[in-house]
């Protein structure tokens, strides 16, 4: 099956790629060992010149690039643009701060001198998903390159331009050929990718299903992997907080990116004595959203990435009206298709959805909603709050608001995630480290902490 790009806008398909065979992965994985060879010993200072210059190309040619995420997988095009430029922070991030990050690390002990020394492991195995086709991969690519590691990307197969693109920059950029190399392959090959001695190490964004398919097969291995699964969210809205600064980021923390993120706000829990302004607010935002082609000015929601995320959407969606729950807005795709210009009609499109007043047993208590849909629930204390929070298999970012200082200090200390964020939404942030607990996944990106998950973290002791 060829690897297809294809507009979600649209239905079109933009271009097709041949699968490599095993004689080009072959090729590909033989250079990358080659290159770690030579690459490993480059000192930092050169590593960091190749990073800057990376994030000279992502900004000398971020129109284009945001062209091809727009295309590719329907992001809005000021998000695109957003995005190439967080991908040159990245860089430069770790180019400025790598050195400090993987610096021995003097230890007083029975030694005359005793140390920690970060090394790098060879060549690791990225596999991204393609909802921040560019981002997703320069936070793994900066600090791993930074560290003396070279990298082997295995992007989603609907973003094969996003993923030619990215090699492009690092070729632009004068990294050593095969210090960064593109693998345009299924998913269905990785497990038995990852088999080959050559990979040291390997992380995965996306799905559930995906990340337990590839740690069990480098578990076999025993190899190394960091997983950034799903989430579900919470964010907490606390009779305390700035309502309307609240309700105001509610709906931009949903709707990033066409509610297509992992660490996207998805379920609003909010104190039942301000919940009826929280909704009304909320859905006044969501009426105030442009949802069309990403190409065009003042589009705010593009359609979602594929048919099949859509589809999905839809059933969880409609099985939560079926069961009791309430649209204050949306959930009807016909009619949001019916406004929508003819040569939209093939597209992925959802509209932007809140659902409210769902009782028990719905999808909304246990499962993510990827796309644009929010789901509220009313609590009437703070306990209730944090039990909701809690009460699911996800444990990736969380979101609460309260003016309170001994709420804040409650929520800070019980909340069951990987990052809480008071009085703001939930982001990524090169200074901080992100990921997630239970099965949101394990393992830090970014940060001091992201670099030094793919280190060999040496002890060296001296008489
Ligand atoms: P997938 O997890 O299927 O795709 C993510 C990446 O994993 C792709 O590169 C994919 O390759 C690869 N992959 C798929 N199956 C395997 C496998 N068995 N072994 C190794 N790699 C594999 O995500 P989907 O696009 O199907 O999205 C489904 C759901 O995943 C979403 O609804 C959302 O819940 C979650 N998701 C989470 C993301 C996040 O940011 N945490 C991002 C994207 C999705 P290929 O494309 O070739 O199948």
């Amino acid at each position: 099956m060829p690897i297809a790009s294809i507009n979600p806008a649209t239905g079109a398909v933009l271009k097709e790629f041949e699968p490599l065979s095993e004689a080009e992965i072959e090729h590909k994985l033989a250079l990358a060992t080659q290159t770690f060879t030579t690459y490993r010993h480059t000192c930092f200072e050169q590593r960091a010149g190749w990073l800057h210059q990376a994030a000279q190309v992502l900004d000398d040619n971020k129109a284009a690039y945001a062209k091809i995420m727009a295309l590719e997988m329907g992001k809005p095009l000021a998000g695109a643009i957003a995005e190439v430029e967080k991908s040159a922070l990245v860089c430069r991030y770790y180019a400025d701060h790598g050195a400090e990050f993987l610096a021995d690390e003097p230890v007083t002990t029975d030694a005359s001198r005793s140390f920690v020394r970060y090394q790098p492991l060879g060549p690791v195995l990225a596999v991204m998903p393609w909802n921040f086709p560019f981002w997703q991969v320069f936070r793994f690519a900066a600090p791993a390159l930074m560290a003396g590691n070279v990298g082997l990307l295995k992007h989603a197969s609907n973003v094969p331009q996003c993923a030619l693109a990215i090699e492009e920059v690092f070729q632009k950029a004068g990294l050593p050929e095969g210090a960064f190399q593109t693998l345009l392959i299924g998913g269905d090959r990785i497990a038995q990718l990852v088999t080959d001695d050559r990979i040291k190490a390997a992380t995965l964004t996306g799905s559930e299903p995906a990340g337990a398919s590839l740690a069990a097969a480098c578990g076999q291995q025993i190899k190394k992997t960091v997983l950034e699964l799903g989430g579900s969210d919470p964010f907490i809205v606390m009779p305390s907080a700035d309502l309307e600064s609240a309700i105001a980021t509610a709906a931009t923390a949903r709707m990033l990116n066409t509610g297509q993120s992992c660490i996207a706000a998805k379920r609003f829990i909010v104190h039942e004595a301000i919940a009826e302004r929280f909704e009304q607010g909320m859905t006044e935002k969501f009426a105030a959203l442009v949802v069309g082609n990403p190409l065009d000015d003042g589009v705010t929601v593009g359609p979602l990435a594929t048919p099949d995320i859509a589809a999905e959407l839809e059933q969880q969606v409609n099985t939560c009206l079926e069961l009791g729950g309430t649209a204050l807005i949306g959930g009807d795709v016909a009619a949001l298709k019916a406004q929508l210009p003819a040569d939209l009609q093939n597209g992925n499109w959802f509209p932007p959805t809140i659902l409210a007043a769902l009782p028990p047993g719905t999808p909304a208590d246990q499962e993510e909603f990827f796309g644009p849909v929010a789901l509220v629930f009313r609590v009437a204390s703070l306990d209730e709050a944090i039990h909701r929070a809690n009460d699911i298999p996800f444990g990736l970012g969380a979101s609460a608001w309260s003016l309170d200082p001994a709420e804040q200090e409650r929520l800070m200390a019980e909340l069951e995630a990987g990052a809480v964020f008071i009085n703001g939404l939930v982001k990524s942030d090169p200074r901080l480290p992100f990921g997630g607990i239970k099965r949101s996944g394990y393992g830090r990106e970014l940060g001091r902490h992201g670099i030094h998950e793919f280190v060999n973290i040496k002890t060296v002791w001296v008489k």
